[in-house]
């Protein structure tokens, strides 16, 4: 009888980048990225995912590529939940992160495991970053540098590898758009400009393919720099994008509502309705654009 291995939860693509990076792919349950850099000195892990299982994966997988015998060091390019849960795997080993990261780990990070206990990939123990940094985090000999990068959360940081000229933004990018959480667009702006002064020469966002042109990062920084100043285009967004902008506008709209900006508020829940006019009338749009109409009346 011929037994095929398989992954323990969902299969996982792996493949080489560069002179010294190794790729770790999981489409399920959303694509998404774990690298890994094998410097001289040390063995970087950029985010470890959903939990320990595929972690375990990906340690038995490096085994077998002859990856051993070096100090891991783990970086977490933000503390949302499918970035870290892994971390607990490589407890011992420098889990590096913005210090604002264990500030939400340590009030958030509960809720969000009770929130999103669905997607747990193994019994997760919350595993915090232990190693701080505010701005940057250099480990020199190893030509890998951390930097702090507030875009898609306050927290988000990004490696790059000046050897393979690779970058790794985290969720600060992706395709069409990223998601914004919080009213920081002049920062995220900031934040890109200063991706596209590195001038990687391959990009590895958190949950899409590697770029090896500059398009993803040139389209999210016209888009965030749109939204910044309020001047998305919505004639100009195909299906996709304007899916992607929906929760945006319904954030920016909560976001300003806390601020206790109304004439910002409904400005933004009526761009929702204008998107949703774009996308069609399904029955998930229906009651969103029920929903956005209630919100807005309650404003008066
Ligand atoms: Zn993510």
């Amino acid at each position: 009888m011929l037994i095929r291995f398989t992954s323990l939860w969902e299969h996982m693509e792996y493949d080489r980048v560069g002179s010294r990076g190794h790729l770790f792919t999981w489409m399920k349950p959303y694509h998404t990225n774990v690298y890994v850099i094998d410097a001289p000195k040390h063995v970087f892990i950029v985010d470890t995912f959903l939990g320990p299982a595929p972690m375990e994966e990906v340690k038995a997988r490096l085994n077998r590529e002859g990856v051993v015998g070096k100090t891991i060091v783990v970086f977490n390019t933000h503390a949302d939940y499918d970035h870290y849960w892994g971390n607990q795997v490589f407890e011992g080993s420098l889990i590096v992160g913005h210090e604002s990261a264990l500030r939400r780990i340590r009030t958030q990070g509960e809720e969000g495991l009770k929130e999103n206990r669905g997607q747990m990939m193994g019994e997760v123990h919350l595993t915090p970053p232990n190693l701080l940094f505010r701005k940057k985090l250099t480990f020199a000999e190893d030509h890998v540098e951390f930097f702090h990068t507030p875009g898609h959360t306050g927290d988000s940081s990004s490696c790059y590898d000046s050897v393979d000229g690779v970058l790794l933004p985290g969720d600060n990018l992706e395709a069409p758009y990223p998601y914004v959480n919080l009213l920081n667009l002049k920062e995220y702006t900031q934040s890109l400009e200063e991706y596209v002064k590195l001038g990687a020469k391959t990009i590895i966002p958190g949950h899409d393919p590697p770029q090896s042109d500059g398009n993803l990062l040139r389209q999210n920084l016209d888009y965030i720099r749109g939204v910044a100043s309020g001047h998305v285009d919505l004639a100009a967004m195909n299906q996709r994008e304007l899916r992607a902008h929906y929760p945006n506008t319904v954030r920016l709209a909560e976001l300003y509502l806390e601020k206790a900006d109304n004439n910002k508020t409904k400005a933004y829940y009526g761009e929702a309705l204008r998107v949703l006019d774009l996308l069609g009338s399904s029955p998930e749009n229906v009651d969103r654009r029920t929903e956005i109409a209630t919100r807005l009346k309650n404003l008066g």
